[in-house]
């Protein structure tokens, strides 16, 4: 696919009502938006009428676009309403099927994106422990709230990495004083966490951690680091806020459970509004109790205009009850295929690449050993450089890959998108190949 006519015409008018001609930072613009026409299953067709085979839509659309279930039950609902001041019975099936589901999920509360989630999950903690200040994984996204994006991550200065414990705030203006409410761990560093957990420990709320934090490198959280994290937790009396709002995907019981962490608080989005906006507070219902109970006025009040909304409520409900343990097993199964066959395909070439990643989500990286935490992951200009490559050879052969994030599945996807994938790799690394020797 070449012809991109009508994406740049979009994108000149684009230019003249939004800053940088895109509504959010997150759209990929290498080398131009694509503004896309409709989606078809796994597939997005854009406006010069290209297909692409769509890795990306944020990890939200594990069914593809267009699932009929959902689209069918939405266009029901929508003759009779979508916003009301008042409560439906959609919220609480929803909020049934994941506490059903979701070990650590007693009770639940829905908002409208994974950031107010993770905001509302920290002002959750903070209300239930009186403590104020927060520890988070180095390099891992969280969303917009200023405490959860401080730290998710700066270049190496001059001397190397920052040694610095407390975290850089995401913007400039942001108040000086959100540094010091924001300690950093690294992924997989057991001796770090107890000793930084150790030194501050009265201060600290929660520790807000992604169990596969995804622009961190997508990579396996190891035992003992569960193990370090949950006993240093408890030892201090600080809860463990597991940020799953991409990674709930990885089973039917979500990623704490799949890999033995026990979190007090959890925040959910993205696949569980079934392609509507939705974020989703959980955790145990001793703690969630700040946000209120038949007796007791409320700790922490949470509003919101748009909150349980019906739309999002039956869309992911439909979207969910269509994930059955068959669904996550199918999705796991192709995953696999997927990352054994780029690994293979990296060996034949016996090229500096890893993978990374589990169940419907991989990451390709342009290192030879797979990283364990983000400075591992950390990519060298010349590596940023050679991913976008990358990026750009697969656009040309229809595929849409993210960069720096996770690239994701859908149930909507056959073998045969598996070897396009595959194929499309396999080209990539010939021509590296055979550039290297020229
Ligand atoms: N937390 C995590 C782990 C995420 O991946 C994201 C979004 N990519 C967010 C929070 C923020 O969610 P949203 O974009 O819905 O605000």
């Amino acid at each position: 696919p070449t012809a991109r006519s009508k994406s740049r015409h979009l994108f000149h008018r684009a230019k003249a009502v939004f800053p940088d001609g895109t509504t959010r930072a997150t759209v990929e613009r290498d080398p131009l938006p694509i503004y896309v026409e409709r989606g078809e299953g796994a597939y997005l067709v854009d406006v010069d009428g290209n297909r692409f085979l769509d890795l990306n839509n944020f990890t939200t659309l594990i069914h593809g676009h267009g699932f009929a279930p959902v689209s069918e039950a939405v266009v029901d609902l929508m003759r009779s309403g979508t916003c009301f001041a008042n409560p439906t019975e959609h919220e609480i099936a929803l909020a049934e099927l994941l506490t059903a589901r979701i070990p650590a999920i007693e009770h639940v509360r829905f908002v409208n994106s994974g950031t107010e989630a993770v905001m509302f999950a920290i002002k959750a903690a903070r209300a239930f422990t009186g403590r104020h200040a927060i520890a988070r994984i180095e390099g891992a996204y969280h969303g917009a709230y200023d405490w959860a994006e401080a730290g998710q991550g700066v270049a190496p200065g001059k001397g190397g990495w920052d040694p610095g414990p407390t975290a850089t705030p995401a913007y400039r203006g942001t108040p000086p004083s959100v540094a010091d409410e924001v300690h950093l761990l690294r992924f997989n560093d057991v001796e770090g966490l107890e000793r930084r957990l150790g030194e501050i420990s009265d201060r600290i709320a929660c520790v807000l951690i992604d169990p596969m934090p995804s622009r961190a490198g997508l990579i396996h959280p190891e035992p003992a680091f569960i193990e370090a994290l949950s006993n240093t937790a408890r030892k201090y009396g600080i809860l463990i806020l597991a940020d799953e709002v991409l990674n709930l995907r990885q089973s039917y019981g979500g990623a704490s459970a799949r890999y033995g962490l026990t979190p007090d608080l959890i925040t959910a989005g993205k696949i569980i509004g079934g392609g509507f906006p939705i974020g989703a507070i959980g955790g145990r219902a001793e703690v969630m109790r700040v946000f209120g109970s038949d007796e007791t006025k409320p700790l922490l009040p949470q509003g919101g205009t748009f909150s349980a909304n019906p739309v999002s409520m039956v869309a992911g409900r439909v979207a969910m009850e269509a994930m059955t343990q068959d669904a996550y097993d199918r999705l796991e199964q192709i995953g696999d295929r997927l990352r054994d066959g780029l690994q293979a395909c990296i060996a034949r070439h016996e090229a500096a690449f890893s993978v990374t990643g589990a169940a419907s989500l991989f990451r390709i990286h342009p290192k030879r050993l797979a990283p364990r935490e983000f400075r591992d992951a950390y990519l060298s200009a010349s590596e940023a450089a050679l991913m976008r490559t990358m990026g750009r050879q697969f656009l040309e052969l229809g595929i849409l890959l993210p960069r720096g994030a996770a690239a994701c599945l859908s149930t909507a996807m056959t073998d045969s998108d598996i070897d396009l994938i595959l194929n499309a790799f396999d080209e990539f690394l010939a021509t590296e190949a055979k550039s290297g020797k020229e």
